[in-house]
C-alpha cells in the first residue's frame, strides 16, 4: 500500500524565492516525498494512511547541521574553558587514542538522539571509524553526509586514512534510500600538507564527491600557515586548487576581505559555528560580510565537546544576535535570514542531490513540527521572529525524515534512548578517568 500522509498545521513555512509563511497550511507526503505543499484544501474521499492534525503547531523544514563530530558527544563536559590547541593536545587527542570502533557507533547514536529531539533532520559529520557512524545513521533514520577525517602528517598515515575515506564513499554513498551521502574529509590545512591535499582533491574528482575541511578557525592557524608556507590558509587552498572543487569549509573565522570574495567566487560553502567559536575563544566569523558578498553560509554546532550541545536553534539565535551586537546594527541578519542559513542554505552547503531544506513539492519530506501554545511563545505576533528569538528546541514535537516519523510526542521512534544512554555512560567512564 502506498504511504500517503496528510500533515496539517496552523503555520507552514517553506522556501520559494523567499520564505513563505502559510497560515492553515498542509502537506501531503507520498512515499517520502512532498506531493502537495500549500494552503489547506477541501479534500473529499482521499485515502490517507495517516492524518496529523497540527492544531497550535508550526511545520517547517528540518534543521541541517553542516558541521559536527557526532561521536565526540562522549566527551561532553570533559574539557572546557581551554584554548583550542591545548584542548586538542592535552585533552581530546589522548582520549581519542583510547576509542574503540564500537564506541563511535554508540557515541554517534547519542548525538543523533539529541539532534532529532532538537529538530535536526540532517547533519554533516567528520570523524574516524565512520563505518560505525554510518551504521548509526542508517538505523536511526536521520539524513547524514559523512566524511572520514583524513590526516596526512606522515606519508603512511596519509595513505591509510585516504583508503579509509575512499571506503566510506564506496560503501555508503547513496545508502538508506539516498539518506546517507559521503564526502572526503581532510581535517585541516595544518594536519594535511599541500601535497596531500592535492592528492585528496584528485580522489574527490575521481569519486565525484565534495570535500569537507576545517579552515581558518583560529588566528594561530593563520599565523602558522603564513610562517610555514608564506600564505594564509584560504590563499593556500586556492593555490592548491582545492577551492575549484565542491568544498564545505568549517569555521572560516579569520578571513580577509579578499578571501571572503574568493569564497564567493569559488562558491565554497561555509559552515559557520558561532557557539563553538565563542566557547573556544576562536573569534567571531564575519557573517554579515559573508552574506553581503554572496558567500553560501550554513550553520553547524561543531561537536558537543566544544559547544557543548548540538542545538541548532541556539546556533540560529547566536548567528542572528552576534552580528547585531558586534556591529551595533539590529537590522543585520534578520530572523528570516538566520532561519535560511539553518535550512535552505544547509542543503546547498552539503551539495545534496536529494531535494531537502525547502518543503516544496517534489522535495523529500524532512520536516519538523513545533508546538506553539506555550507561555514563552504567547502571544504569537511574528513568524519567523518568534521562532528565532523565543522558541526552544524542546518545543520540537515531531520530526520526520524521508517521510518516516523519528520523533513524536516526546518519543524517539527508531532509537532505544535508554540503552544508548546506558552504553555511552559506560564508554565515557572507561575513556575518561581523572
Ligand atoms: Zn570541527
Amino acid at each position: 500500500m502506498i504511504q500517503k500522509v496528510l500533515v496539517k498545521a496552523d503555520y507552514l513555512l517553506k522556501w520559494g524565492e523567499e520564505l513563505e509563511v502559510i497560515s492553515q497550511g498542509e502537506l501531503v507526503i507520498e512515499e517520502g516525498f512532498v506531493s502537495y505543499s500549500g494552503p489547506t484544501l477541501q479534500r473529499n474521499n482521499e485515502n490517507f494512511t495517516r492524518i496529523i492534525k497540527g492544531e497550535n503547531k508550526l511545520v517547517m523544514p528540518g534543521f541541517i547541521n553542516t558541521h559536527t563530530h557526532a561521536a565526540m558527544s562522549l566527551f561532553r563536559g570533559y574539557a572546557d574553558d581551554m584554548p583550542l590547541q591545548e584542548w586538542l593536545e592535552k585533552r581530546i587527542w589522548p582520549v581519542e587514542a583510547k576509542l574503540k570502533k564500537k564506541d563511535i557507533y554508540w557515541g554517534t547514536l547519542l548525538a543523533i538522539c539529541e539532534m532529532i529531539r532538537g529538530g535536526t533532520t540532517c547533519f554533516a559529520d567528520m570523524y574516524f571509524h565512520m563505518e560505525e557512524a554510518a551504521k548509526a545513521c542508517l538505523e536511526s533514520g536521520i539524513r547524514a553526509s559523512l566524511s572520514q577525517g583524513l590526516v596526512g602528517m606522515d606519508a603512511l598515515q596519509g595513505i591509510a586514512s585516504l583508503e579509509e575515506g575512499k571506503k566510506i564513499v564506496r560503501n555508503w554513498h547513496g545508502k538508506g534510500d539516498g539518506r546517507i551521502t559521503a564526502m572526503l574529509g581532510p581535517h585541516a590545512p595544518y594536519t594535511c600538507p599541500p601535497d596531500y591535499l592535492r592528492k585528496v582533491a584528485e580522489v574527490a574528482d575521481s569519486l565525484q564527491v565534495p570535500i569537507h575541511i576545517h579552515l581558518a578557525e583560529t588566528r594561530r592557524e593563520v599565523e602558522e600557515s603564513v610562517q610555514k608556507y608564506g600564505k594564509r590558509p584560504v590563499e593556500l587552498m586556492e593555490q592548491i586548487g582545492l577551492l575549484d572543487r565542491k568544498v564545505l569549509a568549517a569555521h572560516c573565522v579569520h578571513l580577509t576581505q579578499e578571501e571572503i570574495q574568493t569564497m564567493a567566487q569559488k562558491k565554497t560553502a561555509i559552515a559557520h559555528n558561532p557557539g563553538s567559536n565563542l566557547k573556544l575563544g576562536s573569534g567571531l566569523a564575519p557573517l554579515a560580510d559573508f552574506l553581503k558578498n554572496g558567500v553560501l553560509v550554513s550553520l553547524g554546532t561543531d561537536s558537543a565537546a566544544s559547544n557543548n550541545n548540538l542545538d541548532m536553534l541556539e546556533e540560529v539565535r547566536l548567528a542572528a544576535l552576534l552580528s547585531k551586537g558586534l556591529l551595533e546594527d539590529p537590522t543585520l541578519i534578520p530572523a528570516v535570514e538566520a532561519l535560511k542559513l539553518a535550512t535552505f542554505n544547509g542543503a546547498k552547503a552539503l551539495f545534496l542531490e536529494e531535494k531537502v531544506g525547502t518543503l516544496n513539492e517534489g522535495s523529500r519530506a524532512d520536516l519538523i513540527m513545533f508546538k506553539l501554545n506555550s507561555s514563552h511563545l504567547h502571544p504569537l505576533h511574528g513568524i519567523p521572529a518568534q521562532l528565532v528569538y523565543a522558541a526552544l528546541s524542546s518545543d520540537v514535537e515531531m520530526v520526520m525524515v524521508n517521510g518516516n516519523i523519528l520523533l513524536e510526542n516526546g518519543d524517539l521512534k527508531t532509537l532505544d534512548e535508554e540503552r544508548i544512554l546506558f552504553e555511552t555512560g559506560k564508554i565515557s567512564s572507561r575513556l575518561v578517568n581523572y
